[in-house]
């Protein structure tokens, strides 16, 4: 039986993160309990290496159909992105478990953040993986209609603490001023047809299942990708893959900076890559109604 993928509902909300917006998320993203705190993207402690701006900051929503796709919606809020604080755990995990992973996270993150040599060891890697995905998780519920992990993902990293397999997570030193402290999260629905037969999706619901979260920490870049899609494997195209370095799954131990620096050029392309998935993908888009 010849298979084709096919992408539904053909969009994809991209969106610089919101910051400071209340989302209706009512109990912990990770442990279930009501009683959430507010958690930073960009930890207090990185203000030192990443300084407040004092500006606002522009928050995108873009749509894409049949992958010719086009900003829908742009708006300009006050205030730094990096300040702001996203309501979906609860303050046992926030002060507990993901406080100690952010601290263990840290050492490797300053010199990486400051553009300094370092060794990227595989615990190291394995430590910075997992920080990246606790951050991913708690990103995607600034939008928690548009959510890709589930329950089960989550439950793994903080029983492993380390990303689940259907993850992928690179790094690469970057040079961009405006992605400093940028953030921009892809999000899609990807599923499966026979030829002219029945169509199938991975968690039988139309819901997003595929996602890329672009995060700028200082001169550190971070791309980080999901998707509850079995097989289904990006590929950075051929600029970037130079410049990224694959930390989830780990690779062996590498100095770094490890590739060529990225510009704010490059990783904007990065950032919206998941809405043309489609076109890249072995198989033809169709649509279903
Ligand atoms: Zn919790």
């Amino acid at each position: 039986m010849v298979c084709r993928a096919w992408v539904g509902a053909l969009e994809a909300a991209q969106a610089g993160f919101r910051a400071g917006m209340a989302n209706s998320q009512r109990f912990c993203i990770f442990c279930g309990r009501s009683g959430l705190s507010r958690e930073h993207i960009w930890p207090e402690w990185s203000y030192r290496y990443v300084p407040k701006l004092g500006r606002a900051h522009t928050r995108m929503r873009q749509r894409s159909v049949a992958g010719i796709s086009g900003l829908s919606d742009q708006k300009r809020y006050q205030g730094d992105v990096n300040a702001s604080r996203i309501k979906a755990v609860c303050k046992d995990c926030n002060s507990g478990w993901m406080s100690r992973l952010e601290a263990s996270a840290r050492f490797t993150l300053v010199p990486l953040i400051e553009g300094k040599p370092a060794v990227m060891a595989e615990q190291r890697q394995r430590v910075l993986a997992a920080w990246v995905a606790m951050k991913s998780m708690v990103i995607e519920f600034s939008n928690a209609e548009d959510a890709v992990t589930k329950e089960d993902e989550r439950e793994f990293l903080m029983l492993h603490m380390e990303p689940p397999p259907n993850w992928r997570i690179w790094i690469a030193k970057q040079h961009g001023l405006r992605w400093r402290t940028g953030l921009v999260r892809a999000a899609n629905t990807i599923g499966f047809a026979s030829e002219g037969g029945t169509k199938v999706l991975p968690d039988s619901s139309f819901a997003k299942n595929t996602q890329s979260i672009t995060l700028g920490f200082g001169q550190l870049l971070i791309h980080a990708f999901s998707t509850r899609v079995p097989g289904l494997e990006p590929q950075p195209s051929p600029p970037m893959a130079s410049a990224l370095r694959k930390i989830w799954p780990l690779s062996p131990g590498f100095l770094w900076p490890a590739g060529p620096v990225i510009t704010d050029f490059g990783i904007d392309a990065l950032s919206v890559a998941l809405p043309t998935l489609g076109n890249s993908l072995p198989w033809r888009p169709a649509r279903f109604d």
